[in-house]
């Protein structure tokens, strides 16, 4: 039987993590880039386990592993620093943090070593059911599978009528890499609460610190980049004041509004979207690439049980697509939680970090999200 060919749109994380994991399951894989290199935005990013059982199945955990820090615990804190919640994340809870553009490196050598094509300069415009894939300068490409990997805006999606809901959230972050690196023995993700903000101060390695600092978009001091010492000092008075003398120094500094998408469908005939593009959520619980990355693997899984292209995606999205919604509600719950929630109910939300180790909302048939988003043979 000839090799059956996927064109994939986009070579961001879940793009390309999707071009190696059809490849490993003896795919030709094209991926079409619009940029003129394969880069990544936003400074780091935090990998659960659902998102390391991927990556033990490409192969690629030794390498993420060195390159990253697995992380010992992670601590909810309130604005002036109590500690309100302290949680272990190890085994199903496993949290590494990672610089984004040496993850995508590495991704990117890997497609390379695999006879993935990676083609920059390529932009998408749409596809058709019938598996053709539809490029700037009116170029086309056939295949068994049209995969549209393109983001929050897909093109891929827009063209073959998928999109059912794609919002920009009124609550936004900035994302900073700075030289600080102050861990002592235990490596803790701390997120520091505020009334209507939130901060992240992970270690990332090679001496470096990721930071998030998300509020509303309304807020424009807060979303101000660079960002403002004084006011952000002011928002979380226990932080080290000298973690803001060097955020504010960062000149690439990234805001984001959060994204969320809702597909009408996941497929239609010939044509997946995966990643941002089928499951973008506010990163209210960390789990965006983690979701696309666990459905990524499904979808691959499916293509491998059923003979026909576009039976095996429907079969993809009746198991996938549940839990994918069950964690988009509660990322938007979480972010309303840190956002928009009436000032006087902060002490009460203060309390709910305290007595639920975190609050990463309720179990759905006796799991919890990072158990439910873990792939092959842990599963
Ligand atoms: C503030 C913030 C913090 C986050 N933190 C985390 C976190 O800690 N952990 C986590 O798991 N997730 C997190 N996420 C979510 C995570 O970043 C995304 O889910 C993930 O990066 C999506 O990857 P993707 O490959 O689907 O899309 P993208 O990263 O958007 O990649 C899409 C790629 O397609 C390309 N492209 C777009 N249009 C076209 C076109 N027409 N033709 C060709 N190429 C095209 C783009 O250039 C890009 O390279 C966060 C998100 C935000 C906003």
């Amino acid at each position: 039987m000839s090799e059956k060919h996927a064109e994939v749109g986009g070579a961001g994380l879940v793009g390309l993590s999707t071009a190696l994991l059809l490849r490993r399951a003896g795919w030709s894989v094209t991926v079409h880039e619009e940029a003129d290199a394969v880069r990544e935005i936003g400074a780091g990013i935090s990998l659960h386990q659902g998102a390391c059982s991927v990556f033990e199945h490409l192969g690629l955990m030794d390498r993420i592993l060195a390159a990253g820090v697995d992380l010992d615990a992670s601590q909810a804190l309130s604005h002036t620093g109590e500690v309100l919640a302290d949680r272990a994340l190890a085994g199903a809870y496993r949290q590494l943090a990672i610089r984004r553009q040496v993850l995508i490196k590495m991704l990117a050598d890997e497609a390379d070593a695999q006879g993935v094509e990676v083609l920059t300069n390529s932009r998408v415009t749409g596809a058709t059911a019938d598996g053709v894939l539809l490029l700037a300068g009116g170029k086309s490409r056939n295949a068994d599978l049209v995969v549209g990997a393109d983001g929050f805006h897909s093109a891929v999606r827009e063209s073959v009528g998928l999109t059912d809901k794609k919002v920009q959230r009124s609550n936004g972050a900035t994302r900073l890499l700075i030289d600080y690196d102050k861990a002592s023995g235990r490596t803790v993700l701390e997120e520091w609460w505020g009334p209507a903000t939130r901060m992240g101060i992970i270690p990332i390695g090679g001496g470096q610190t990721y930071v998030y600092m998300s509020s509303r978009e309304s807020d424009r001091r807060a979303t101000q980049v660079p960002i403002d010492p004084d006011y952000w000092g002011g928002l979380f008075p226990a932080v080290d004041k000298e973690i803001f003398q060097l955020l504010s120094q960062v000149q690439d500094a990234r805001h984001d509004r959060y994204p969320y998408v809702k597909p009408k469908a996941w497929s239609k005939g010939r044509v997946a979207i995966v990643g941002d593009a089928l499951n973008a959520v506010p990163p209210s619980l960390g789990l965006g690439a983690t979701l696309g990355l666990r459905n990524a693997r499904l979808m691959v899984d499916a293509l491998g049980v059923h003979d026909s292209v576009p039976d095996a995606l429907r079969a993809w999205e009746a198991t996938a697509r549940p839990d994918t919604e069950w964690i988009q509600r509660w990322s938007l719950f979480r972010e309303r939680l840190s956002h928009n929630l009436p000032a006087p109910l902060a002490r009460v939300r203060s309390k709910l970090l305290q007595r639920s180790n975190g609050f990463r909302g309720w179990g759905n048939r006796g799991r919890n999200f990072d158990e439910q988003l873990i792939t092959g043979a842990r599963r």
